[in-house]
């Protein structure tokens, strides 16, 4: 087995990967890899912006005050004003590496700035309805043209090392990973004093998401398993509106569309909202994908609808072009048909717990962008602040990191081949795709988005019965990327249920009917490592 050494390795390329990359490669040798091709990310695919307080009649203290307000008192204020303060500085920085922010057409100068639920002030920046594809392509041009960077696209870390691993003396480091080629089949190591874990999110962990296949929670799964504390992995964000299609998967129906008078209705055709807030279909995400939540299961059904009608379908094409094309593909024609939506899985709040500048529990290991718990989002996120804590974070991060010594003797830690021992190429790929839906299916009836002591209970048992077959499965078979994303997942899954049966009572996105109301103290939800 060969050894790869690298100054910095870098696991992921979307936003927080690319940057920190970016940053670290002004100082030493970056290895970026990343599971499939480069820009296949969460990045990719967000559409609102970048929250950042650019113009005269906005201030920090209103940006905070409302990241505070939808945080549910578990903000740590510090982060907060942090990462608010250097957004300007960020988002120039993302300028100069030829991110073309959409400026006003009215012919008055400035930037098109968009609002979107919670933010008291017009403050999203955004390059039309792609702004995170315009991101993640201008960050890739930058990171392919730089010398001190390597891409290794196709390649999936399968474990971190660390010298508890090794059995050497001292305190627990990483100092590296075994990662596997899946076009290939090779395993190989890579040797790294600094290790950047900017894997994203887990919305695959539920049947309904609107993530891309790359989240599966790798980073929190690699983390824990390596002995790194994570926090606050109950706090699951669900998009309210996500298209409900057997052929469209995860296709998002903006919040904007009921920002143009869509009324959210059940299959029949009734509206619904006015019953749970007195705000109708313009409640926010979370109250809006509870009451969808409750008529779905109310009335037994797959999906509830919006309801767009009234608008004539020239208006439709020009203020939804894209939302409308895509519907049209699935032959829903926004201005005569109902949209079928569920809600779906979309941010993980929680993750490996980590400080602005990325330092997490485990010395050697940093963490950024969605993988991080940072204290930003608290118990539930603004909207577009994601995109903006993995711009400030990598910069953070390289920032600091640049300026530790590197430990004496890293480099000449030896690393062992990769052991298959007996395992064999697997016959049973079965096992995989059904304890795949298994785990999926179960975490979305019961680990979703209202849930209860019972219900946690009946989750925590099947998935700690999955997760022993899984390990199973892993040590007897060769191991494919399949396998270990579905390792990942299983373990991400169990966190977010271990810490929603800690949580007693509902706060932000973790709502329980056994404890409606709200601890007087508020607390992270904090899990160590996995011992041993
Ligand atoms: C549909 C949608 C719309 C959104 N809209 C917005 C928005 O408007 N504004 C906003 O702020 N946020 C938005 N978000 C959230 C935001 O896009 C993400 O939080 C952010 O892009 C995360 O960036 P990241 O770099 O941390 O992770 P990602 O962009 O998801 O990148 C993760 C990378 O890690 C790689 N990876 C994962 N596991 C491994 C492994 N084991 N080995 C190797 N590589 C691995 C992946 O292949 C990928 O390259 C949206 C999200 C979605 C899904």
């Amino acid at each position: 087995m060969r050894t790869e050494t690298c100054d910095y390795l870098v696991v992921g390329s979307g936003i927080a990967g690319l940057m920190s990359a970016l940053h670290l490669a002004a100082h030493g040798r970056v290895l970026l890899v990343t599971k499939k091709e480069s820009a296949e990310s969460n990045t990719n695919y967000a559409q609102g912006g970048i929250a950042c307080v650019i113009e005269a009649g906005d201030s920090f203290e209103q940006h905070v005050a409302d990241t505070l307000d939808a945080g549910a008192g578990l903000c740590e204020e510090a982060v907060v004003r942090r990462i608010v303060r250097d957004a300007p500085a960020r988002i120039a920085e993302l300028e100069a590496l030829g991110v073309a922010f959409s400026t006003r057409q009215n012919g008055t100068p400035g930037y098109d700035l968009g609002r979107e639920g919670g933010h008291s002030q017009r403050r999203i920046l955004h390059a039309g309805d792609i702004t995170g594809q315009r991101v993640e392509a201008a960050l890739l041009h930058a990171v392919q043209n730089h010398r001190n960077i390597r891409v290794l696209e196709q390649t999936l870390v399968i474990d971190l090392i660390t010298t508890r691993w090794l059995h050497r003396p001292g305190a627990n480091r990483c100092v590296g990973a075994y990662v596997l080629n899946r076009s290939s089949g090779e395993i190989f190591a890579v040797r790294a004093p600094a290790t950047v874990l900017a894997t994203g999110g887990c919305g695959k962990v539920y049947l309904y998401t609107c993530n891309p296949d790359i989240a599966t929670g790798d980073g929190v799964a690699l983390a824990w398993r390596a002995g790194t504390e994570v926090a606050n992995m109950e706090f699951i964000q669900f998009h309210p509106t996500c298209l409900y299609h057997p052929k469209a998967r995860r296709f998002l129906i903006s919040e904007a569309v009921r920002g143009e008078g869509a009324e959210l209705v059940d299959a029949a055709g009734r509206p619904f909202m006015q019953a749970y807030d007195p705000r109708g279909s313009l409640a926010p995400r979370d109250i809006v994908a509870r009451a969808i939540d409750a008529e779905m299961k109310r009335h037994a059904a797959p999906y509830c609808c919006l309801d767009i009608r009234h608008k004539s379908r020239a208006f439709l094409q020009k203020r939804f072009p894209n939302i409308y094309a895509a519907c049209l593909r699935y032959g829903i024609d926004m201005a005569r048909d109902l949209i079928p939506v569920v809600p779906a899985a979309h941010y993980c709040c929680g993750g490996v717990r980590a400080s602005v500048e990325g330092v997490t529990s485990l010395p050697g290991l940093l963490a950024v962008g969605e993988v991080a718990c940072t204290g930003l989002h608290g118990a539930n996120r603004l909207a577009s602040n994601s995109l903006l804590e993995a711009v400030v974070c990598a910069h953070a991060m390289a920032e600091r990191l640049v300026d530790q010594p590197v430990p004496a003797a890293l480099d000449r830690v030896q690393i062992p081949d990769w052991e298959s021992g007996t395992a064999v190429p697997s016959d049973e790929q079965v096992v995989v795709t059904h304890n795949w839906n298994e785990v999926r299916t179960c975490m979305w009836d019961y680990v979703g988005i209202v849930r209860t002591e019972k219900r946690l209970e009946r989750a925590r048992r099947r998935i700690r019965m999955l997760r022993r077959e899984i390990q199973q499965y892993y040590f007897d078979y060769l191991v494919t990327a399949d396998t270990l994303e579905l390792r990942n997942l299983t373990d991400v899954a169990e966190l977010i249920v271990r810490s929603a049966m800690r949580r007693r009572e509902s706060r932000g996105l973790h709502y329980t009917l056994d404890f409606p109301g709200k601890q007087p103290r508020p607390r992270d939800t904090v899990l160590p490592g996995k011992a041993g």
